[in-house]
């Protein structure tokens, strides 16, 4: 595209984009309700979660984001796509958290360790 030519562009896409009511939202300064929508990754209730429940989980976790480790369920969420399956398989131990911020500054701050029922984390 010759400079002539991206002088005209990118006013015709701005009148585009008006026409077809393309708008931007003042996310982060305000939530986006569009992101009740969105799908997120499950939290865990260590209470309902036992060893079969737990193991179970983890052969139908699509995106190996779930692991046993001893007596704990260890919970990627950098591998978690949201696809509901642990949600949809077990309610009473997993629900969709709701949240998809998931910004961290290191890559094990993902990893959730998560207690099965009566059972103490080592
Ligand atoms: S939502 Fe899907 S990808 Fe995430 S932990 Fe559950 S089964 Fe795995």
């Amino acid at each position: 595209m010759t400079v002539q030519k991206e002088r005209f562009a990118l006013p015709l896409w701005f009148v585009r984009g008006l026409r077809r009511g393309v708008v931007t939202t003042r996310y982060p300064a305000r939530p986006d309700p569009s992101a009740r929508a969105l799908p997120t990754p499950p939290v865990f209730r260590p209470h309902a979660l036992t060893r079969d429940i737990a193991n179970s989980l983890v052969v139908i976790c699509p995106s190996r984001a779930l692991a046993r480790d001893g007596d704990t369920l260890v919970f990627d969420v950098g591998a978690c796509t949201g696809c509901g399956r642990c949600t949809q398989h077990a309610p009473d131990a997993a629900r969709s958290s709701g949240v998809f911020e998931l910004a961290a500054t290191t890559r094990t701050a993902l990893v959730k360790r998560i207690p099965l029922a009566g059972e103490v984390s080592r």
